[in-house]
């Protein structure tokens, strides 16, 4: 697949600091404020936001399928209506724009200081308008963790794990944009040596180190998509923390599954990265033969991604101390599979539904993605760097995840996620 944005030797005339997630190969999209202005749809190069808005009013986006009201707005959703040719174009404009190999908006530096917005001045918000957000659990290691926590490592995966991209559907209302604090949740539970349930404040609050992908608009309902279809439907990706209430999932999920313990916060990093930025990424997934998988679910080429994952706690006022780093090449089922089965009944996907991969754990301590598994189950206390333990989150602790893909010498990454967390209210 040729995509002119992605060569590794495109050059930006912006400066952009080493090591930075936002060289001009990356150009993701979200959605900036700044101090008395309407939120508008942006890009990212360096330490600069690129205002949409200003780029289309400055005729930047001629012979393009766009309006005004494409960017003029507080959410990517109108801008993703257009497709992934549409967005695809729109990459690739942005590209020349701001390569050494232009100098179209260069040259007019009265332009450049409309559209360039340096990262300090700006706010981000939420990027994307979910109607519905289904959460998948297809991180093999992830599943087997689980599975030998709460029954026994010879059964740890569940008859169909290796059959279905188990997942369930999430609450989109509850999600949230990076940076806005939340209260920790109450709830009724069940503790082990209690006869019956107490209504409480969650002692078990837990993140979850996820991706989330985010849908261009489907097809009508009673139609499916294919896993070679499935590239034309998905927009791209971010940084999930998909919040968990241990205690309280534990007494509510038989028989029907996540409720309480999972609808009261899932937080999204601010900048998506197209599919399209991450396509040199590409990796082989695991064999999948045994047991062999349903041909709807069979999928061509390299549909994994290597995107390496970090999951970060910062007490209160203390420093940051890495607790698990994983990636994303560790999933079972791949988005194309996700996809496909999600829409195989004839569920109809629209413009900006919101798909979790499930919890991403690597196949070594050190590479979980939940305080579940890596303090598991409360039986073996992270020691943090001031001298305290972690068997879950403490009030006052802010829990961070970073990613980015590497090669040829460019770095595509997704900056963070960062949520802290209040005492109850
Ligand atoms: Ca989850």
């Amino acid at each position: 697949m040729n995509i002119p944005a992605n060569n590794p030797n495109l050059k930006s005339w912006v400066e952009v600091p080493a090591n930075s997630d936002f060289p001009i190969q990356n150009l993701p999209f979200g959605i900036i404020q700044t101090n008395g202005d309407s939120p508008r749809v942006a890009s990212r190069i360096g330490d600069f936001a690129i205002d949409l808005k200003a780029l289309f009013v400055l005729g930047y986006f001629d012979n393009m399928p766009f309006s005004r009201e494409d960017f003029d707005t507080d959410s990517l959703n109108a801008m993703m209506m257009k497709g992934k040719e549409g967005t695809r174009k729109l990459r690739n404009r942005l590209s020349k724009l701001f390569s050494t190999e232009h100098d179209d908006l260069q040259k007019n530096e009265h332009h450049v200081s409309q559209v360039l917005v340096a990262m300090s001045e700006v706010t981000m918000l939420l990027p994307i308008q979910s109607r519905d957000y289904t959460d998948f659990y297809s991180s093999e290691q992830h599943a087997f963790n689980v599975g030998c926590l709460f029954r026994d490592p010879d059964n740890a995966l569940l008859p169909n794990w290796k059959h279905i991209p188990v997942g369930y559907h999430g609450r989109a209302s509850s999600i949230i944009e990076s940076g806005v604090a939340i209260h920790r949740p109450k709830g009724q539970k069940k503790p082990p040596t209690a006869d019956v349930p107490v209504f409480g404040q969650s002692n078990l609050l837990d993140f979850e180190l996820e991706t989330v992908f985010f849908t261009y608009q489907g097809k009508p309902l009673g139609d499916s998509i294919s896993t070679k279809e499935a590239d034309d439907y998905i927009f791209g990706m971010a940084l999930f923390n998909d919040w968990s209430a241990r205690d309280i999932q534990g007494w509510e999920y038989v028989p029907l599954g996540p409720f309480l313990g999972k609808s009261f916060a899932s937080c999204v990093s601010p900048w998506i990265v197209t599919i399209d930025a991450l396509e040199p990424f590409r990796i082989p997934g695991p064999k999948q033969d045994n047991p062999k998988i349903l041909p709807y679910l069979e999928y061509e080429g390299e549909k994994h991604i290597d995107i390496k994952l970090d999951v970060i706690i910062q007490p209160e006022n203390g420093e940051e101390n890495i607790v698990g780093q994983s990636n994303y090449k560790y999933m079972y089922w791949n988005m194309n599979q996700q996809l496909a089965h999600h829409s195989v009944n004839g569920c109809n996907i629209n413009c900006g539904d919101a798909m979790g991969s499930g919890t991403i754990s690597g196949p070594e301590k050190g590479m979980y993605g939940s305080m579940l598994e890596i303090s598991w189950k409360g039986t073996k206390p992270f020691k943090m760097s001031d001298g305290t333990e972690r068997k879950f989150i403490n009030d006052g602790d802010t829990v961070i995840m970073r990613g980015f893909s590497e090669k040829d010498g460019v770095r595509i990454g997704f900056g963070e996620v960062s949520t802290k967390v209040l005492p109850a209210k």
